[in-house]
């Protein structure tokens, strides 16, 4: 399966993936996820979302077990992020039926559509739209890049958009949805595991810094007559990794605009945008009032103007404690050797925690030596993979087969 999958949409440069909702290389990964369905007997569906399902058992009889993630990628993605979960998933089925296994539930594995927002410019579109968490006239509204509407993209790829929305019906199927994820950061690596389970998602937001000074000549302006924004900007960078260092958060300056933007002209305007994110809400709260405090302390003395608004918010998701317990426990019996399987926080969204609110929700991770991801560098060793597949059939046979 992963020899299938590695050359979908992979750049001949970078060897990063480019796969895009609705494009060729999603196409061609839809495809092979269909083809392996019917490989394996199962009943095959796309849902008025255009998330594909693969279905052992009836998927109206309820109380169902579902996995899988998602096949696109971000620009110059990774192999793993995504691809393992839904590869996993199907292995872990085959796994079962190695070991013989009856079960006395329907089980279903998934592909998301849309998960990275790399198109659209919004992440989990398919999760979102099913959750009822993305209206049907919000979706209308999303363009990408070159202007083409999400229905419009739809369309193209020969789905239906007409009927996106909300489908409280399907979600209603649903007793446990798990996703298997590579990890996006080194926490299995440092712990010496080769899997683990999500406790939550941590919060995160977007802020943005207006730093307004006085453009002028760089050339001929005293230094002491100047109102330079840049140099409150330069601190409150620094401001952010200190504060994020203090309260074991991450904060990130990862793009900014200058007005003018001349190599000549002091800046009148820097524009920075934060994003923080943190294990719970105090910290992630106190990371970015301290952020804050300094950018302003360091605008007054530079007679800088600041403003600072924050562009969304994402609150904590905690993954449902009965079903990560559980997790922990069957995990514990058959993976661990009687070990505890450790328990983590990741700061990366997923479909996973879009639908957490809807249903119960849980996600596996494997180890990622070096925690990079949403690069082509984004790796897992293939005795991690497996031991990750075995996991997930570990799961889903706890879940579904008694
Ligand atoms: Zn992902």
């Amino acid at each position: 399966m992963w020899a299938d999958l590695a050359p979908i949409g992979r750049d001949p440069d970078s060897h990063g993936y480019r796969r895009s909702a609705w494009t060729g290389a999603d196409a061609d990964c839809r495809t092979w996820f269909q083809e392996q369905a019917e490989t394996r007997g199962l009943t095959y569906e796309t849902d008025r979302n255009g998330n594909q399902w693969a279905w052992l058992g009836d998927p109206t009889a309820g109380d169902a077990v579902v996995t899988g993630s998602h096949l696109d990628s971000v620009p110059d993605g990774g192999a793993f992020d995504g691809p393992l979960g839904v590869v996993s998933s199907f292995a872990a089925l085959d796994e079962l039926r190695a070991r013989g296994a009856t079960f006395t539930k329907p089980l279903a594995i998934t592909n998301f559509g849309d998960e990275e927002g790399a198109r659209f410019g919004l992440a989990c579109v398919g999760s979102r739209l099913t959750a009822g968490k993305l209206t049907r006239e919000a979706a209308y509204e999303l363009r990408d890049a070159d202007g083409v509407s999400l229905p419009e993209a739809m369309e193209a790829a020969g789905y239906d958009p007409s009927t996106i929305g909300a489908d409280p019906e399907r979600l209603a199927r649903i007793g446990a949805f798990v996703e298997l994820h590579v990890e996006q950061g080194r926490a299995l690596d440092l712990s010496g595991d080769a899997v683990g389970i999500a406790s939550a998602i941590w919060p995160h937001g977007r802020w943005r810094f207006d730093f307004r000074g006085e453009a002028n000549h760089a050339g001929t302006t005293r230094l002491v007559d100047r109102r330079d924004p840049m140099l409150s900007y330069a601190e409150t960078v620094l401001a952010a990794r200190r504060e994020a260092e203090l309260a074991g958060a991450v904060a990130t300056f990862g793009k900014i605009a200058v007005e003018p933007n001349g190599v000549n002209a002091i800046p009148s305007l820097v524009r920075g945008w934060l994003d923080s994110r943190a294990a719970d809400q105090d910290t992630l709260d106190t990371v970015v009032t301290a952020i804050e405090k300094a950018a302003r302390e360091y605008a007054d003395r530079h007679g800088i103007d600041l403003d600072v608004v924050r562009e969304s918010f994402t609150p904590v998701v905690e993954f449902e404690h009965a079903l990560r317990d559980e997790l922990g426990t069957i995990l514990r019996e058959h993976t661990g050797q009687g070990r505890d399987i450790p328990v983590l926080g990741t700061g990366a969204g997923h479909d996973a925690g879009i639908l957490s609110e809807s249903i119960p929700t849980a996600m596996l991770f494997v180890r990622n030596p070096t925690g990079v991801s949403h690069s082509p560098a984004e790796y897992a060793a293939e005795d991690d993979c497996l031991a990750g597949v075995r996991a997930l059939a570990d799961v889903l046979e706890g879940l579904a087969c008694r």
